[in-house]
């Protein structure tokens, strides 16, 4: 999503708060924006250029953090947006933390680990001064993952001495955090359960469908379907599958595993990607890229309930249209939080040196999103607004008073 279409939230936020034009421009601008040239080696001895970027928003509320992307379409535009909405997620959900986003312009699918390996370290020698366990802590996102982040903890380290908290969303044995990696899928789903009950419903039998098989995609779809609702569609990048009765989804990421396709999965019939997103259900969760739903997908799509897994995935145009229809939307910022929210926990353990087990995560990953969800509609209810306007009111809210308090 554009910058522009996350400021549209922003500054709708800001106007009903009813604060000055100077103070509303400080906080929607960042605080620094690096853009940085990657020349590196290939593996057949030619020399490839990448651009970067790593966009740090705000720091009122605590020391950076957000996630670093890898994929082509990434622009200064887009992470200076995404690193914008870190700054109220993390606000929202009370973490210690305020926002940033990093991204590198290329396709990570054509090339080696080898070469992976190479570019990532290239770009941590370029940010090493202003990344740090109490500056600006990176994480995974998409087309990145463990490996990567050990990458990176490891150039940094060269520098700075042994520093895990450099970056969370590491493998498990290199101080990374039980439960990270399907942190923001079970957020999903723990936020998706809540929503239902607020409208006396529940999981079982729900009609979910899916958007993208990535970390939050498949984790969300499996913990969907261990609670015992019925994923009926799911895609990748490209292609679907749906099944009216619930796809089993082990023997699908075993099938994907295998193949690296959903595409002929016997557990169900073959779909498009567009088709899935048009597929009849109770919720529909997006868990792949942003700007999916514009005017005409929002008028198109069959669900009552919409929960943002991916960030960024509603236009404003797309919001106007679910207003009007009824579909309940919960936005990016509280959805999708169970990521960051466990990659805190990761910081505090690494900081700590000392390891939380599986059920500790999950109760504390439990209270936090809960916790933030009630207020949202706390705050939806008593300023009667939507949970995307009622999210974004707290998350500025909490960062404007730290802002005023510390002194500008
Ligand atoms: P990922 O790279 O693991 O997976 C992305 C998935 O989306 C892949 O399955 C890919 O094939 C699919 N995809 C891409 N384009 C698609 C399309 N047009 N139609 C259908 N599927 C498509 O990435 P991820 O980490 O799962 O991230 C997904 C989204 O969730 C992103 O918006 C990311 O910013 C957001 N997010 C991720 C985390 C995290 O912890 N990884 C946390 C918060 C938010």
């Amino acid at each position: 999503m554009s910058i522009e279409a996350t400021q549209y939230y922003v500054k709708h936020a800001i106007d009903m708060l009813d604060i000055s034009e100077s103070l509303a421009q400080s906080i929607e601008r960042p605080f620094r924006v690096v853009k940085t040239d990657l020349t590196f080696e290939l593996d057949n001895g030619q020399l490839a250029n990448f651009t970067a970027f790593r966009v740090q928003h705000n720091n009122s509320l605590g020391p950076m953090k957000g996630g670093l992307r890898y994929h082509p379409t990434v622009d200064e535009n887009e992470v200076h947006s995404l690193a914008s909405l870190m700054t109220w997620k993390t606000s929202l959900l009370r973490l210690p933390f305020g926002g940033a986003k990093g991204g590198i312009s290329c396709d990570p699918t054509s090339m080696s680990s080898a070469e992976l390996e190479r570019m990532t370290k290239t770009f941590t020698n370029k940010i090493k001064e202003i990344i740090g366990p109490y500056k600006d802590i990176p994480a995974p996102d998409v087309n990145t993952n463990a490996q990567i982040m050990a990458w990176v903890m490891s150039e940094y380290s060269k520098y700075s001495g042994f520093s895990p908290a450099v970056v969370t969303g590491k493998p498990i044995f290199l101080y990374g955090s039980e439960g990270r990696e399907e942190a923001t899928g079970r957020g999903v789903v723990i936020i998706t359960e809540r929503l239902l009950k607020l409208e006396k419903k529940s999981l079982e039998n729900t009609r979910i469908v899916v958007q993208g098989f990535g970390n939050v995609g498949y984790n969300a779809a499996r913990i969907f379907h261990e609670k015992k609702a019925k994923v009926i569609a799911i895609s990748d990048v490209n292609s679907g599958v749906y099944s009216a009765k619930g796809l089993d989804i082990p023997a699908l990421k075993n099938y994907y595993d295998q193949k690296r396709t959903l595409k002929g999965f016997p557990g169900g019939d073959p779909i498009s990607t567009d088709q899935v997103l048009v597929t009849e259900c109770d919720v529909l969760v997006p868990a792949a890229l942003g700007d999916i739903f514009d005017r005409k997908m929002a008028e198109a799509v069959k669900c009552k309930y919409i929960v943002e897994g991916a960030n960024a995935p509603t236009l404003p145009e797309g919001d106007e249209v679910f207003e009007k229809r009824g579909i309940k939307l919960i936005p990016d910022i509280l959805a999708n939080a169970g990521g960051v929210t466990v990659s805190y926990f990761e910081w505090v353990q690494n900081i700590q040196q000392f390891r939380w087990p599986l059920e500790q995560i999950h109760a504390q990953l439990e209270s936090y999103m809960v916790d933030a969800f009630d207020r949202v509609v706390n705050t939806a209810q008593a300023k009667q607004c939507n949970f995307r306007e009622a999210a974004f009111l707290i998350g500025i809210g909490r960062v404007i008073k730290a802002s005023l308090t510390l002194g500008l």
